[in-house]
C-alpha cells in the first residue's frame, strides 16, 4: 500500500497515474510469493526487538525449526529475503549474506549520523575533528567512534560499514578512512592539468540531474574498480563535482564529473556525466586502456541507472567537441554519437563554428551503443 499527501488538487489524477505506473516497473511487482512469507515479515518483526544485525547462519535455523514458515532450505530462505529486501522491510544484500539489517530505519539513521551538518552536531567537542568530513568527505574511524557512540551504532560498525559500501554510500580508502562523497564540497582548480595530456571527454547524457548516480560511481571506482583518489600536493583530487582517480597501471588518471550545462544547444539533455583520461606530460594517452576504462564505467553506470526508469530510456553517449584538459575555460558543446556521422563535424553550437576532426575525438573510445 502507498499514500501519499498533496498540499493542493492540482494535477492529482496525473500524479496518481504516475504513482501507479512507477510501482509497476519494480522488479517485484505482479510476482507471485508464497503466503507462508507473511510469517517470516512477523519473525523479523519480532527478532528487530532484540537486535538490529542479525546473523544468516542463525536466521537459517530458526526458520527450518518453524515449521508452518513453509521455508524448506538455504534457498528458499535466500529468495524470500531477497523480496523483502526489494520490498523495503529489511536490507539484505547477497554479496554479503552473512548479517541481515533487521531495521533499515536505525541503518539510515546511523547515515544520517554521518551526513548531520555542524548545525545538528549535538556533542560539541568533536567539531574540530569534524571538518575534514564536513568539508573533503573525510571520515576517520576516530571520528565515526565519535558520531556513532551515542545510539550504540558503533558496536555494529564492520555490518554498517559493509553494507553502506556495498550500497556505494561510501568508499573505504583504508581501514581507518572512508570518503562519503556527498559530503564533499571542495572546488575543483584546473591547474592541476595544466602538465598534463588529456583524452576527449566522454560524456553519458541525462535529463535529470544525476548526482547520486555520479557519488555512486566515484565510489563503485575505488570499491569495485581498484581506482584510487589521486594525490596532488599532499591533497587527494576529490571535489565536489570532480574526481580525478589513479587507474591500476600508475600512469592514466580518470577524471569523473558531473556538468549541469545551461546552454541552450544541451537543452534536451541539460546534465552529463563526463569522463577524460590523463596522464603526465611527455607521456601518451594510450588508447587501448582508455577502451578498457570506458569499458568498466559503462558497466558501472548501466548498474547504477537501473533503477531510474526515465534515465535508462534517455540516456545517450556523446563526446566534447574540444580536446583540452577538464575545467580549461574554453567554450565546448557535447555531440552526441549520432550527430557524428561524417569524418569532419561543422559545430555550430559553439559561437565560433569551428571543424570537428571526428577521429580525433573519438579515436580514444569504442564505440557504443548505450
Ligand atoms: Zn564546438
Amino acid at each position: 500500500m502507498f499514500s501519499f499527501e498533496k498540499e493542493s488538487n492540482k494535477n492529482v489524477d496525473n500524479f496518481k497515474r504516475c504513482l501507479a505506473s512507477t510501482v509497476k516497473t519494480q522488479s517485484h511487482w505482479g510476482e507471485e510469493v508464497p503466503i507462508s512469507w507473511t510469517k517470516l515479515e512477523s519473525v523479523f518483526k519480532h527478532l528487530q526487538k532484540g537486535c538490529k544485525v542479525f546473523p544468516f547462519s542463525i536466521l537459517l535455523r530458526i526458520v527450518l525449526k518453524t515449521n508452518d514458515l513453509g521455508i524448506k532450505n538455504e534457498e528458499d530462505l535466500l529468495n524470500a529475503l531477497t523480496f523483502f529486501n526489494e520490498t523495503g522491510v529489511i536490507l539484505f544484500q547477497t554479496e554479503i549474506k552473512h548479517v541481515i539489517i533487521l531495521d533499515v530505519q536505525w541503518f539510515v539513521d546511523a547515515f544520517k549520523c554521518i551526513i548531520l551538518d555542524e548545525k545538528h552536531v549535538k556533542d560539541k567537542t568533536f567539531l574540530d575533528n569534524f571538518d575534514e568530513l564536513h568539508e573533503y568527505g573525510l571520515l576517520s574511524n576516530n571520528l565515526l567512534e565519535k558520531l556513532w557512540k551515542n545510539d550504540n551504532f558503533y558496536q555494529y560498525k564492520k555490518s554498517l560499514v559493509n553494507h553502506m559500501k556495498q550500497l556505494d554510500m561510501l568508499a573505504e580508502l583504508s581501514e581507518e578512512m572512508w570518503y562519503v562523497p556527498c559530503m564533499n564540497k571542495q572546488k575543483f582548480d584546473s591547474t592541476i592539468l595544466d602538465n598534463c595530456n588529456a583524452s576527449s571527454r566522454l560524456c553519458f547524457l541525462f535529463e535529470f540531474l544525476p548526482f547520486v548516480i555520479y557519488h555512486r560511481l566515484v565510489v563503485a571506482c575505488i570499491n569495485n574498480m581498484g581506482m584510487k583518489p589521486w594525490k596532488s600536493t599532499g591533497r587527494m583530487c576529490i571535489f565536489h563535482t570532480v574526481t580525478i582517480l589513479t587507474y591500476k597501471d600508475d600512469t592514466h588518471r580518470v577524471l569523473v564529473a558531473i556538468c549541469d550545462n545551461k546552454e541552450r544547444t544541451h537543452r534536451d539533455f541539460p546534465y552529463s556525466l563526463e569522463i577524460q583520461i590523463n596522464v603526465t606530460k611527455p607521456r601518451e594517452i594510450d588508447t587501448r586502456t582508455t577502451s578498457k576504462i570506458q569499458e568498466l564505467i559503462c558497466q558501472n553506470i548501466t548498474v547504477l541507472t537501473q533503477g531510474f526508469f526515465s534515465c535508462k530510456r534517455h540516456s545517450h553517449v556523446g563526446y566534447r567537441c574540444k580536446l583540452v584538459p577538464f575545467g580549461r575555460n574554453l567554450e565546448s558543446h557535447i555531440i552526441k554519437e549520432e550527430e557524428m556521422t561524417k569524418q569532419d563535424y561543422e559545430c555550430s553550437k559553439c559561437s565560433q563554428v569551428h571543424i570537428v576532426n571526428v577521429d580525433s575525438i573519438r579515436r580514444f573510445w569504442k564505440v557504443i551503443s548505450f
